[in-house]
């Protein structure tokens, strides 16, 4: 269904995503729930600003630079926080009622996935945070592929998704190392690299990727970059409200932010300081560029519009009042699947 060198893309507004974690489950109950792949989150929403997952992930390197590519670090598992087991059996069954609390098993952990969860930054009443959920970019300059002496990573031709083909790959992790969203994990059982494929076994088969069409906040839109009268093409060109992350890593993203508008911040008296976000501008600058102020601008001012009793396509786009709208055509309902559908085309064409 898909002609040659299309791109999927996926637009997510930050002003929607209320840190549920449904896509993360979304995304592991589907694609890595077995052996080797425990501490593996595809998907992961972070609060921001934090260290991220893998922790300090935006000062690890790898992308590129004036088109030269840059050494980066390669994350240790400890960096991504492993998978922890609970003492479930304690707390359910040992019958000690209220006298064990629900704790993961052995030594306590130091770092785990989502470990700043809700920490804000400022100071009360003007602290902050905001969700940020990552997958892998998809990107249309993608450094993992650069990286890979093998080829076993191929972006392919009819949609752009980044795929490792397993069969080929000798677990180098030189793809870890250049990702600069630091979005490929190593399976140290098969001793593969392994990553978001953004479910493309469903995409193929007109179903939105999981982690979209379970989205509780209605976040995420999916389609075609160029499909003009998809929401990407919309958003990201047409009214130029989607910004990818950290664009200065040069691997060009295919996933696209709406940036967060904040509150504003307050006197010491408790009035309101106009003009002055809560999420200093600078920060979001450094996540997004210097575009993100445009960005901003642009929405206030659909917003002012709609305050005043005028119309906005582009905040009726976001908001999303019908759920087929986000998806591009992408809205088959995933039940009418069949189930061999689900895992076994990903791990026929490229699983060994
Ligand atoms: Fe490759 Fe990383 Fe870009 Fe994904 S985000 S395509 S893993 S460089
Ligand atoms: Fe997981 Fe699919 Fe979302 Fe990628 S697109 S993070 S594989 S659910
Ligand atoms: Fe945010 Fe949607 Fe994920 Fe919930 S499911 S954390 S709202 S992106």
């Amino acid at each position: 269904m898909a002609a040659l060198n299309r791109q999927m893309a996926m637009v997510m507004d930050l002003n929607k995503c209320i840190g549920c974690q449904t896509c993360t489950i979304a995304c592991k109950r589907l694609w890595t729930d077995e052996e080797g792949m425990e501490y593996m989150w595809w998907n992961i929403v972070n609060t921001m600003p934090g260290k991220g997952t893998p922790k300090d992930w935006e000062s690890m390197g790898g992308g590129f630079k004036a088109g030269e590519a840059q050494p980066g670090h390669l994350p240790t598992k400890d960096e991504f926080g492993d998978a922890w087991e609970f003492n479930y059996q304690d707390v359910f069954y040992k019958g000690d009622g209220s006298g064990t609390a629900l704790r993961p098993k052995g030594e306590t952990p130091e770092w785990g996935p989502n470990w700043d969860e809700d920490e804000a930054k400022g100071e009360y009443p003007d602290g902050y945070f905001f969700y940020l959920p990552r997958i892998c970019n998809h990107c249309s300059n993608p450094a993992c592929v650069a990286a890979c002496p093998r080829k076993a990573i191929e972006k392919r031709d009819g949609d752009g998704i980044v795929v490792v083909n397993e069969d080929k790959c000798r677990g180098y992790r030189f793809c870890m190392e250049a990702c600069p969203y630091k979005k490929i994990y190593f399976n140290h059982q098969k001793q593969v690299s392994q990553k978001c494929i953004f479910c493309f076994p469903r995409v193929e088969q007109g179903v939105a990727p999981a982690c979209a069409r379970q989205c509780t906040g209605r976040v995420r839109f999916v389609g075609y970059k160029d499909d003009e009268n998809g929401p990407i093409y919309k958003l990201v060109e047409k009214w130029k409200v989607a910004l990818p992350l950290h664009p200065e890593y040069g691997t060009e993203p295919n996933v696209f932010y709406v940036p967060p508008i904040s509150p504003p911040l307050f006197d010491e008296e408790g009035n309101i300081i106009e003009g002055k976000p809560r999420i200093p501008n600078e920060y979001l600058v450094s996540l997004f560029g210097e575009e993100v102020l445009g960005v901003l601008d642009r929405i206030g001012a659909e917003m002012e519009k709609t305050k005043s009793g005028g119309k906005s396509e582009m905040l009726d786009t976001l908001i999303a009042y019908e759920w087929k709208t986000m998806f591009g055509g992408f809205d088959r309902e995933p039940s009418t699947l069949k189930d061999s559908n689900r895992k076994a085309d990903f791990v026929k064409t490229y699983q060994p």
